[in-house]
């Protein structure tokens, strides 16, 4: 059993490492993006108070996420470990985080952290836009203002966790199959 987290920059191949990751692993993959997108999709109650900043790449607003996670922690398919993408993003996000998996009584085993450098970054969420028809993903503003969130909120709450000794770092440059090949080895005890 695995409970782990799954963070990198916007365009590091997160999403599709942690489907992945999850079929090999056999644990559940919970995207707090994915989340977002689908209650934007079906205009939901959650759906209609993140998508402003969904839209212009801001976070939305810790107490709506922290909420939404902790709901879906508790879920059946997440006792037998599970996998975060997305989440933590920021230092408020981890102190919730923590508080959550102390109610539940479990700790975290690993945090993997995806690397790619930025012109890289950039190149794949363009073409990404294209296939997925992410609207977050075609909007410069969007686009930077993600990637800069990642530099001053995301990126020190990684040393967080740095300092716990709980991150191994992959590089996240490659195909597929050789990034998730990187990943298995980085993940074996
Ligand atoms: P992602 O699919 O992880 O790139 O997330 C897409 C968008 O969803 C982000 O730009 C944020 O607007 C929102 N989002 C996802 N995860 C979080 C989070 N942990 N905290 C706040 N906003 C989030």
């Amino acid at each position: 059993m695995t409970r782990m987290l799954i963070v990198g920059p916007a365009g590091s191949g997160k999403g599709t490492q942690s489907k992945r990751i999850s079929e090999d692993l056999g644990i559940v993959a919970i995207s707090t993006g994915d989340i977002f997108r689908v209650n934007i999709k079906e205009a939901t109650e959650l759906g209609r108070e993140a998508q402003g900043y969904v839209d212009a790449g801001d976070l939305v607003p810790d107490s709506v996420t922290n909420r939404m996670v902790e709901d879906r922690l508790t879920w059946e398919d997440a006792k037998n470990g599970f996998l975060l993408d997305g989440y933590p993003r920021n230092r408020t996000q981890v102190s919730a985080l923590d508080e959550m998996l102390s109610r539940l009584d479990v700790s975290l085993d690993v945090v993997l952290e995806l690397t790619a450098d930025r012109e890289e970054l950039i190149q794949r969420l363009k073409k990404r836009a294209e296939i997925e028809g992410r609207e977050d993903d075609a909007d410069e503003d969007a686009i930077r203002r993600r990637l800069e969130i990642f530099a001053s909120e995301t990126a020190p709450m990684i040393a967080e966790y740095d300092a716990r000794g709980l991150v191994r770092r992959v590089d996240g440059l490659g195909a597929v199959d050789e990034v998730n090949a990187r990943i298995m080895e980085a993940l074996k005890p």
